[in-house]
């Protein structure tokens, strides 16, 4: 299999999403590991003051509700696990507070269901929450919120969770750190033979037939969800690791270059990814025609797009929906994600952001679509 860039991959990434699973995190269901979860901490601000921005997805609540409830076994009953998810994320979440704060970071309590990141309008939200976080230097502590969510509206595992994330932020890397070292051509439990996989193509398919199937008692991840997930992280342009989490100064390590555990490199870059992704899947919703100062901001400096620098709204579109940016001779020049709709829209066109409160009420964004969230078509 020839895969590039390697070890650039990881020592490039500024956004990292870092995801542990349910059996590091609790020890095995004993307990919360004080001791894993502050190296892991202690890594994170390292990183950060580096200038990286780091998103912690950590599983653990049930695990650790379950301990704190005395439960020795999984329940079945969704309502005794939602109730063990809410017991044992208290904990989970004092622990991450407290760990960074002690490594001089802040940190937020994210928790994330499937709905939030299906509906436009929320995904937008959770997102620029996200991304105000980490350009706060806080890191966010993500895991799904359990406690509402039923089987057929879960995300159910953190590894996807953990690849939601990574296309939500636009993450550069996705860490999945677990209980083995990486990923094997077989299972190194039954197979002697097995032999660990350094480098592959993200949602290369031979990965997922050598990965079968099964998780923990613990937690929903076997090593498929993590395959899984590294196809679903490099849709946004994001690489994935799977490493052993009590690796000694594992983020450290990956983020100057060194190879540990499994990397699956995304093919697509960041910017092909979102491009791909506006051009294929979304529909046009409406525009915007904008002056020649606007278009000159957009197209040669790389700025977002204001309503200051808008002449006329199209459409009938809501927030978080694809539209056209359409340059004075209506010829369109891009597309991106709206932060107003089209209603919204017609009152703040041509108007500063220091109107925007006394004309809609409320500011959402001072930018119109964001440079994030918009792709030059031409
Ligand atoms: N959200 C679940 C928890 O925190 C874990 C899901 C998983 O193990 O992947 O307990």
């Amino acid at each position: 299999m020839t895969v590039q860039n390697g070890s650039t991959t990881l020592r490039d990434a500024k956004r990292i999403v870092v995801k542990v699973g349910s059996s590091l995190v609790t020890n095995d269901g004993r307990g919360l590991d004080e001791t894993a979860i502050g190296e892991w901490c202690r890594q994170m601000a390292v990183l950060v003051r580096a200038r990286r921005e780091l998103v912690m997805v950590s599983s653990g609540a049930i695990a650790e509700g379950m301990a704190r409830l005395g439960w020795m076994k999984r329940p079945h009953e969704v309502h005794e696990l939602q109730a063990a998810a809410a017991v044992g994320q208290m904990g989970l979440v004092q622990m991450y507070e407290t760990k960074l704060r002690e490594n001089g970071l802040r940190s937020a309590q994210v928790l994330l269901t499937h709905a939030d990141l299906a509906d436009r309008e929320r995904y937008l939200n959770a997102r620029s929450t996200l991304m105000s976080l980490l350009k706060l230097g806080v890191v966010p502590v993500i895991n799904e919120n359990d406690t509402v969510v039923n089987d057929e509206i879960k995300v159910g595992d953190n590894d996807t969770l953990g690849a939601l994330v990574a296309n939500l932020v636009e993450a550069d890397a996705l860490v999945i750190l677990t209980d083995q070292p990486g990923m094997y051509t077989a299972d190194p439990r039954r197979d002697p033979n097995a032999q660990l996989i350094h480098v592959a193509k993200a949602g290369d398919p031979v990965l997922e037939t050598m990965a079968g199937g099964v998780g923990s008692d613990l937690g929903r991840g076997g090593m498929i969800t993590k395959i899984l997930a590294a196809r679903r992280a490099a849709g946004s342009g994001a690489s994935t690791v799977i490493a052993w989490g009590q690796e000694p100064d594992v983020l450290i390590r990956l983020t100057q270059g060194e190879s540990i555990g499994t990397l699956l490199v995304a093919q697509t870059r960041k910017m092909q990814a979102r491009k791909q992704w506006m051009t294929d899947h979304l529909q046009l919703r409406g525009s915007v025609t904008v002056d020649d100062g606007a278009v000159r901001k957009v197209r040669d400096e790389g700025k977002s797009l204001l309503p200051i620098g808008m002449t006329a709204v199209r459409g009938d579109f809501s927030r978080g929906d694809v539209i056209a940016i359409v340059d004075a001779q209506g010829v369109e020049m891009a597309r991106g994600l709206t932060n107003y709709a089209s209603a919204e829209a017609r009152l703040i066109c041509r108007k500063p952001s220091t109107e925007f409160e006394r004309l809609l009420g409320y500011v959402a964004e001072p930018e119109m679509v964001h440079r994030d969230n918009l792709v030059l078509t031409r």
